[in-house]
């Protein structure tokens, strides 16, 4: 996500159906290289859901009786345990009031199903049998999302509709086969999932245009069929108010799709300039495809493999660094993903700081190195003063929980702008060519997985220096910025 709410908002601090339908496991005869979705939707606009079949070809990697899927949507039901909006955001998100939605599952084929999980947020499928690692099955699921007036991930938007994490989203496992289960913390992208490939047919009302992660493969009349390989997620935005525009940079076809945008322009340009950017400090970018999408969003955007959602609200300098800050997220979290539950700095941070080396690269935009690091430094020491006071000693390690944020405030000044001080100390420390060195093997060496901190710090280490110091001080807090 973005940090550009927080100029808007004052110091908060906020809190931060069983059903069986047992049937025979269809095994399958040929176990694709990853997990595979197929799905077809229809959105309803009289209705405000999307009526959905989710073909998933789960490829299993350790011996199971169940398969367990994130079903995010359940987080914007009335009574969620976990809100999907923080305080800070709510009267931004929530456009006409409160409004709810939910996911309704009406048929499993695969295994006997029950929703489960810290906050309704898990559809566990039981399976006919143990499914050995290294097989694969297929689970058929039929749901209705429900959505709420929202502009946030998933909802009815002003000026359009968000259909982030839209479908039952297979868990990431762990080291011992453990099901990863992501309740829907409202500071913070709380996503964790593993590579998979998907094909999506989507059906919108007559007039709407349909924004996605992947390549439009084929198209009759109101309905989309797009195909996306090797991604961790898949979204879709549709509007009845989108324009488009469209260029190509470093054979990657880039779409700006807006409603409303003066400039329109110039924020193709800063797409296109990102990507070519990263491209060449980091590595290739990997899909055919990329969207950037001017939507309703209460904060300053949101990232998704081969899509980017921008607030629509935001300025033009706003707008830009928000597209640059989400770009760079197709590096750090789509293609090499992290644990943004437990690690959000590894990916925000990284975010940050490789928008600061591409403001840095294009003098044209006047955002300097060294106005970005004392903006951050400035903001930072702002917290750290206010929370001390508050809490007698402010805790500003880095790797913790989601949950243990106790405000959106706290949450950017520790992952967003203290892990772009970590990044820019540890550049001053290392010199430019090994720390371009040690993001280049990261990037080669992470593509496709979920990277431990330790992988990143490894890749650092291994241009011959010893970071290891740098890090715990600032992971663990004790640095003094
Ligand atoms: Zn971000």
């Amino acid at each position: 996500m973005d940090k550009e709410y927080i100029k808007k908002t004052a110091v908060i601090f906020a809190a931060a159906a069983v059903c069986a339908a047992a049937l025979p496991l269809a095994a399958c005869q040929n176990t694709p290289e990853r997990t595979t979705y197929d799905i077809t939707c229809t959105y309803s606009e009289e209705r405000g859901t999307l009526s959905a079949v989710c073909d998933v070809t789960y490829v299993n990697t350790a011996d199971t009786d169940v398969i367990k899927f994130n079903i995010y949507g359940n987080a914007y039901r009335e009574g969620a345990l976990y809100r999907p909006v923080s305080d800070e955001l709510e009267g931004s998100a929530y456009y006409n009031g409160a409004s709810y939605g939910g996911v309704q599952i009406t048929a499993v084929e695969g295994g006997e199903w029950t929703i489960c999980g810290e906050d309704e947020n898990i559809l566990e499928v039981t399976l006919p049998g143990t499914l050995a690692g290294g097989d694969s099955c297929e689970i058929s699921i039929s749901y209705t999302l429900e959505l709420a007036e929202v502009n946030h991930r998933t909802g009815i938007a002003e000026h359009a509709v968000n259909l982030g994490n839209f479908y039952p989203v297979a868990c990431a496992r762990d080291g011992d086969g453990n099901f990863l289960e992501c309740p829907y913390y409202s500071d913070g992208d709380p996503f964790l999932s593993d590579c998979a490939d998907y094909k999506v047919t989507l059906t919108v009302p007559e007039g709407y245009t349909a924004a996605a992660s992947g390549q439009l493969v084929e198209s009759s009349g109101n309905t989309y069929t797009y195909s996306l390989e090797n991604a961790r997620d898949f979204c879709m935005v549709i509007s009845d108010e989108f324009k488009r525009i469209s260029a190509e940079a470093g054979g990657t076809q880039v779409y700006y799709y807006y409603y409303s945008d003066d400039n329109a322009q110039a924020k193709l340009d800063a797409a296109c300039q990102s990507l070519e950017y990263f491209e060449s400090a980091f590595g290739e970018y990997m899909w055919p495809t990329l969207s950037v999408v001017q939507t309703g969003f209460a904060a300053g955007g949101m990232e998704y493999p081969a899509l980017t959602m921008i607030n629509g609200g935001l300025d033009e300098s706003g707008a830009i660094a928000a597209i640059v800050h989400e770009n760079a997220h197709q590096w750090w979290y789509a293609m090499v993903g992290s644990d943004q539950i437990n690690c959000a700095w590894q990916d925000e941070g990284l975010a940050e700081y490789s928008a600061l080396m591409f403001f840095e690269n294009s003098p044209e935009y006047g955002v300097t190195r060294t106005g970005l690091v004392n903006a951050a430094i400035n903001a930072y020491r702002a917290y750290f003063t206010v929370y001390n006071q508050i809490f007698g000693d402010a805790d500003t390690s880095m790797t913790r929980h989601l949950k243990d944020f106790v405000s959106d405030y706290e949450y950017v000044n520790i992952a967003y702008n203290k892990g772009l001080i970590l990044f820019d100390t540890l550049r001053q420390s290392i010199g430019d060519d090994r720390f371009l060195a040690g993001l280049k093997s990261y990037f080669a060496e992470n593509k496709g997985k979920i990277a431990k901190s330790d992988d990143l710090i490894a890749c650092f280490e291994g241009t011959g220096v010893d970071v290891d110091g740098l890090f715990a001080s600032f992971i663990e807090g004790k640095v003094i910025i």
